[in-house]
């Protein structure tokens, strides 16, 4: 693996380093107060504020309408932006990779003209709906159905834990067709929420306050024929695929997260006297940043490791889910240092670092949680499944 940065894509991170510290870090605690979740108006006003920097269209080739950027280069956008909000990164992650990049590889020529357009200039906002109030590791379990009717399928059950939900306007619903068929009868549809009514729960939470995350509950939803993703039965190779996107760019948030933790812990540590001296010079405070640094970095690299094989179109589940279970867990041990560097200053709501820690500790279910993302490495080098 080639872990040196190009010019280019120190140029890039230095922009979006650039733009974050101009936009976005000053309006970030006034909203994570102020809202909760971010209103959807706001949501498209921000999310929109980031589509010319390639978050949102960055990894669809350009004969598609977006940047056709290199996965390295995407994972650098994406840790910039949670350095600088964890809500907005997870709300970019989850819009980017179930609207513009998933249309793009699985959607139909009409599907496509319809919704790729708005998805990519950020007036679309996009879910992926899998979760269920009784199912989150074994999707295969899922109790959504749709059943034909005519030229129409009609949805019925609940989603839980859905990003973005509510604000969105498009889901990717992944529900039974054909139950009898097991993992075979698993298929994706399109629920355009301006065509459908839904039921919408927001489900309050720990950390990423400003991202919404709702219940979503069809009922008797009537969604035509042609809203159908690939074909019939083919949804749960096509799930488990579509996750490994974002499943490697939340270890890619942790890492921006964590980032963040030790820039404040290092502004702090030069500036707070203790015992007529900088705390910086004491040996334990040093011990606490170097660990710091240190594993951030492991989880960085880990992080391009698997966003280059993912761009490559190389198998990496491995990868993708190591990538995930360190970089998430490295953030809340490198969040939780950087508090403890700051003493009683650490967990004040007028300092930052408790918002990162928040944030990080929410990272570790979504997308499998931190022990399926072990089974997974662990089945990828062992050859047997745990779970399956
Ligand atoms: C912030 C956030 C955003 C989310 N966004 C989305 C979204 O956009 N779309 C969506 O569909 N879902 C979303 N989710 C849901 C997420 O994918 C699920 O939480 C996750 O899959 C785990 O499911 P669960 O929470 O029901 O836990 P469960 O599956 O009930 O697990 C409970 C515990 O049992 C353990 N466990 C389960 N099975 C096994 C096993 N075989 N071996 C060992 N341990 C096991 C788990 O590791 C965990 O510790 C989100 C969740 C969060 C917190």
């Amino acid at each position: 693996m080639d872990f040196m940065l190009t010019e280019e894509q120190k140029m890039i991170k230095a922009s979006a380093r650039a733009f974050m510290e101009g936009e976005i870090i000053p309006i970030v605690g006034e909203y994570e107060q102020k809202y909760r979740p971010l209103p959807k108006e706001i949501a498209i006003e921000v999310m929109k504020k980031l589509v010319p920097l390639g978050y949102i269209g960055g990894l669809v080739p350009e004969d598609g309408g977006g940047e056709g950027m290199d996965y390295v280069s995407y994972a650098i956008l994406t840790e910039e932006l949670a350095r600088a909000w964890g809500s907005l990164t997870v709300m970019t992650i989850v819009d980017a990779a179930a609207g513009p990049l998933d249309l793009y590889y699985s959607g139909s020529e009409e599907q496509k003209a319809k919704y790729l357009p708005p998805a990519l200039s950020g007036d679309l906002i996009c879910s992926g709906a899998i979760s269920e109030p009784n199912v989150g590791s074994g999707t295969r379990d899922i109790e959504t159905t749709a059943k034909v009717d005519g030229d129409y399928y009609i949805i019925n059950g609940t989603k839980e834990w859905i990003t973005n939900g509510g604000v969105s306007d498009f889901y990717s619903v992944t529900l039974y067709t054909d139950r009898a068929k097991g993992a075979q009868g698993v298929s994706r549809i399109i629920v355009d929420a301006n065509e459908c009514k839904l039921a919408i729960r927001e489900l309050p939470k720990l950390g990423l306050r400003c991202c919404p995350t709702a219940e979503v509950v069809f009922d008797n939803c009537r969604v035509p024929r042609k809203n159908l993703l690939d074909q019939e039965g083919v949804g749960y190779e096509a799930t488990m695929k579509l996750l490994l996107t974002p499943r490697a760019l939340l270890g890619v948030m942790g890492t921006g997260l964590a980032q963040a933790a030790i820039d404040e812990a290092v502004k702090y540590a030069l500036e707070r006297k203790q015992f007529g001296r900088i705390i910086a010079k004491f040996q334990l405070v040093q011990q606490m940043i170097a660990e710091m640094v240190v594993e951030t970095k492991a989880a960085r690299l880990l992080c391009y490791e698997a966003t280059q094989l993912l761009g490559k179109g190389e198998r990496c589940f491995k990868e993708c889910s190591g990538a995930k279970f360190y970089g998430t867990e490295v953030a809340v041990r490198v969040c939780s240092k950087a508090m403890e560097v700051l003493g009683a200053y650490g967990i004040s709501e007028e300092y930052p670092l408790e918002r990162y820690f928040r944030d990080a500790r929410t990272l570790l279910p979504p997308d499998g949680t931190n022990q399926i993302q072990r089974l997974i490495v662990g089945r990828e080098v062992l050859g047997v499944s745990a779970f399956v």
